[in-house]
């Protein structure tokens, strides 16, 4: 069977078979480690994967509207938790004159119920925020209606075109990029619109973890529908580095889950 090319190394010649997960077959990368899915579902086929069907879907549309932020499931440990995010991530970012001090234009990418945009509007920054599932991001909306304009429901490729080059000084992606179905246009797409110096940050699933070299075809992160390619520590950066970021590197989790990377890089000045 013909195996799709590495996007890191930009060749299958060194692809092999890895797994198979619920019928659908993992190649793996033996130059880079790269783990992939050989032949993704249709788009229209993957998007089910996170509405959860059409009756999970039809709750969420009918609840969605009445319920406001902070009546969210798990609001406070999930606010707890977007402020330690928060903070990590934008204490990359350079330094600003006293009159910029509040001013930064941030992005989340696959921002789910908009905790991090909420801790981040709450510090003054300016939000933008992306969004698959539209009920997710509707009671954010409701209590931070001057943002809710700046919230774009789609895939990162489907509204990007909303963002212009140079725009944000902080963009972050958490438990995203392995999410994306054409990651050399969305990682090229990040570059783009970052500012000169901006930061993007990301959690992903680390193919090069101990539970992955374990557990194999049973390791969590091996979801067909949903994660489409795995990295690890060392082929994102070369990645990324050949899109064109810099200072790349690598940090602790937020959250292990089953073995997660924390990447912090930059588009250069
Ligand atoms: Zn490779």
């Amino acid at each position: 069977m013909s195996r799709r090319v590495c996007i890191v190394c930009e060749t299958n010649a060194h692809t092999n078979y890895y797994c198979t997960v619920d019928e659908a077959e993992y190649v793996r990368c033996g130059q880079c480690g790269l783990m992939y899915v050989n032949k993704p579902e249709h788009h229209e086929d993957l998007y089910k994967a996170y509405t959860g069907g059409f009756w999970k879907e039809l709750r969420r549309k009918l609840m969605a509207p009445v319920r406001r932020f902070p009546q969210v499931s798990h609001f406070e440990d999930s606010m707890e938790r977007a402020r330690q995010i928060f903070e990590f991530s934008s204490s990359f970012v350079g330094e600003k004159s006293e009159e910029q001090a509040d001013t930064g234009v941030y992005l989340d990418i696959g921002c789910n119920k908009g905790f991090l945009l909420a801790t981040a509007a709450d510090l003054g920054w300016n939000v933008y925020g992306e969004e698959l599932v539209p009920e997710l991001t509707a009671p954010f909306c409701k209590t931070y209606k001057q943002f809710k304009d700046q919230i774009y429901n789609g895939r990162f490729q489907d509204v990007r075109h909303h963002f212009r080059s140079n725009m944000f000084d902080l963009i972050t992606a958490i438990d995203v990029i392995e999410h994306f179905e054409d990651p050399v246009a969305d990682i090229a797409g990040v570059l783009e619109i970052l500012k000169p110096g901006g930061v993007f940050v990301i959690q992903t699933p680390d193919a090069g973890c101990e539970q992955a070299k374990q557990l194999v075809e049973k390791w969590g992160a091996l979801k067909p529908l949903e994660h489409l390619h795995l990295f690890d520590e060392g082929n994102l950066g070369t990645f990324v580095s050949k899109t064109g970021f810099v200072d790349y590197q690598v940090s602790e989790p937020f959250e292990d889950a089953d073995g997660n990377f924390v990447a912090v890089m930059k588009k250069p000045l």
